[in-house]
């Protein structure tokens, strides 16, 4: 999926990591001839390239981000109580990650692009929720969940 950049910062080895607004980093080196970034090493470089757009593979994956803090979470939804929300198309926000996680029973969980997969949720096995992107939930009975929303946190 394209996400935008929203900042840069140093890791552990002093290489530049580009901040997607999913929450997940990318490595971004000037490391010539193999890969040309000389915009990485200078500050007006690199806010220069705030805002444009990288295709986050980790997203396409599904892959939860490190440093998410959970911040909201629905009410525990029955067969009979799922929010009609739930059931069709809908997406949470920009950076918004979301867990997924069944008590008792079965639910489907259909994820659109990149490529459209049905997911068996059940007390073993919790849903990713991928900020933007399409999904609904179906009951296969008698089931129990409710979503977990977390989110990176603002720097203070
Ligand atoms: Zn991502």
């Amino acid at each position: 999926m394209k996400r935008s950049i929203v900042g840069f910062r140093l890791d552990e080895e002093d290489h530049w990591v580009a901040e997607l607004d999913c929450g997940h980093g990318w490595h971004v080196r000037h490391q010539p001839p193999f890969v040309e970034r000389p915009w990485v090493a200078s500050e007006d470089g690199r806010r220069s390239r705030l805002g444009s757009e990288l295709d986050c593979v980790r997203c396409d994956r599904m892959e939860w981000p490190e440093g998410l803090t959970e911040y909201n979470r629905t009410p525990e939804f029955d067969e009979t109580t799922i929010p009609a929300g739930l059931r069709s198309e809908h997406s949470t926000k920009k950076g918004v990650w979301g867990r997924i996680r069944v008590f008792s029973g079965v639910l489907h969980y259909h994820v659109n692009a990149p490529v459209g997969h049905t997911f068996r949720l059940d007390p073993e096995s919790s849903g990713v929720v991928v900020p933007e992107l399409a999904h609904r939930v179906e009951p296969e009975g008698p089931v129990r969940f409710r979503v977990e929303f977390a989110r990176k946190q603002e720097p203070a």
